[in-house]
């Protein structure tokens, strides 16, 4: 046998990995292998503390925590926004942490989709997550157009977007654009800087979805010029279930009015005069709605901490050498098995997971729980495959493979139906 697939080899670039102390950071299973980090990353000690500090704050302060302690409540979107716009290639104030993905992108999109003459079309792809489609759809349905007028660019082979077909696509009918950045399935990176350069040629608005790249991938979006952009943070940010979100708004539209208004789209200094005439913020603040989810936004104060400390290139770095590490090794050890690699291999294109399909994927994701390896399933015939740098090993990847081969050896899938299970 090679070297290259030992066990002694996932040892080897352990030893030399400079992220490796990034490790201890985290809360791990040590029986489980967890590759579910671009679904739920999982918890830091950071993020830990930091919703114990937040909660001492209001323990300590009653509403005073609004304006005093270590992090005033009142400017803790804005401030987190801040800590997160590196991570984005945004500038300051042009991120703000509020809402979820799905609201974020109401509200963009009720603020930037303007139908006018020809232009009423938007243009998205047919791989997106289904969350963005239903948003896309009810955002034409207010405006009183039906479905056809959501121009969705097909995929080939069903995994990979062509950006030649989507800039095709870019008609004097299209208002508006948007798409994912990394496809939730086949982890395509999509090409943003050329996908907004051939959008603005040709006078159209777009906006990308980084729910699957933020966190694994540096982004350039103030460079590139993106007209808005918005994401989770609880996958590989790692801020928790259902932590609050993010968006980011070129400040060349600061000024415009947010669809969706309520009183914290205000400028912080006015919000209080209560007035009924609404004087937005001068910044990505304005896309704020109501009063912040200051819980849900508390463990992001740490986890952000960490992808500082690591810098996003270094992560990226050792991303990539994780999944091409994973793809090697399932070459190598599963090819009689049927499994396909649907990802893009080159660096370029590929994001922070795997994804194979078989016909078995159902139960064989089963199989891999019941082994303590944690994938997700995506119907019907996807498994996802996470290894994420600040917290998985080389020597993960490698347990993962070996855990997956025997189960394809023993055929313990079969002992499993392969249907999903409610949530997958
Ligand atoms: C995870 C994800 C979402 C989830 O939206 P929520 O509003 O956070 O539930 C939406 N879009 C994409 C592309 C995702 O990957």
């Amino acid at each position: 046998m090679k070297e290259k697939y030992t066990k002694a080899y996932a040892d080897k670039l352990d030893a030399v990995d400079v992220l490796r102390d990034f490790r201890n950071e985290f809360y791990l299973n040590n029986e489980c292998v967890y590759m579910d980090g671009n679904s739920l990353g999982l918890m830091s000690k950071r993020a830990e503390q930091s919703v114990y500090g937040l909660l001492a704050s209001w323990k300590e302060h009653g509403i005073d925590g609004w304006t005093t302690g270590e992090q005033p409540w009142y400017y803790l979107s804005e401030s987190l926004g801040d800590n997160m716009a590196g991570l984005v290639g945004a500038k300051n104030k042009e991120v703000v942490v509020t809402g979820s993905t799905t609201v974020n992108l109401h509200q963009l999109v009720s603020t930037f989709y303007q139908p006018e003459g020809k232009r009423t079309k938007i243009l998205a792809d047919t791989l997106n997550f289904p969350s963005d489609i239903y948003a896309l759809k009810a955002q034409l349905a207010l405006q009183g157009y039906d479905d056809t007028h959501l121009v969705q660019v097909p995929s080939e082979d069903g995994h990979i977007l062509d950006e030649q077909t989507i800039i095709n696509a870019m008609t004097e009918e299209v208002a508006l654009i948007v798409l994912p950045s990394v496809l939730y399935r086949s982890g395509q990176i999509l090409d943003m800087e050329k996908l907004t350069k051939a959008a603005h040629e040709r006078g159209i608005k777009i906006g990308f979805d980084l729910c699957h790249s933020v966190g694994a991938i540096p982004h350039q979006l103030h460079d590139w010029n993106v007209d808005f952009a918005f994401w989770c943070t609880y996958k590989h940010l790692n801020a928790g279930p259902g932590s609050v979100a993010a968006l980011y708004v070129n400040e060349k539209h600061f000024g415009i009015s947010p669809g969706l208004a309520g009183w914290f789209s205000s400028d912080k200094e006015k919000q209080f005069d209560m007035e009924h005439t609404l004087m937005p913020a001068e910044d990505a603040g304005a896309f704020q709605i109501g009063t912040p989810h200051v819980l849900s936004a508390a463990p992001l104060i740490g986890a952000l901490d960490l992808f500082q400390e690591a810098g996003i290139e270094k992560i990226r770095e050792k991303s990539l050498q994780l999944t091409a590490y994973m793809m090697d090794l399932v070459e190598y050890e599963l090819k009689e098995f049927g499994f396909v690699i649907c990802n893009p291999k080159n660096e370029k294109q590929r994001g922070g997971h795997i994804y194979l399909e078989h016909p078995e994927a159902a139960r064989i994701c089963k199989a891999l729980k019941w082994k303590n390896v944690i994938p997700d399933f995506r119907k019907p015939s996807g498994i996802r495959l996470a290894p994420v740098a600040l917290y998985n090993s080389f020597a993960d990847v490698y347990d993962c493979v070996q855990r997956l081969k025997n189960i394809m050896v023993e055929k313990w899938y079969e002992q499993f139906s392969n249907e999903r299970e409610v949530v997958s």
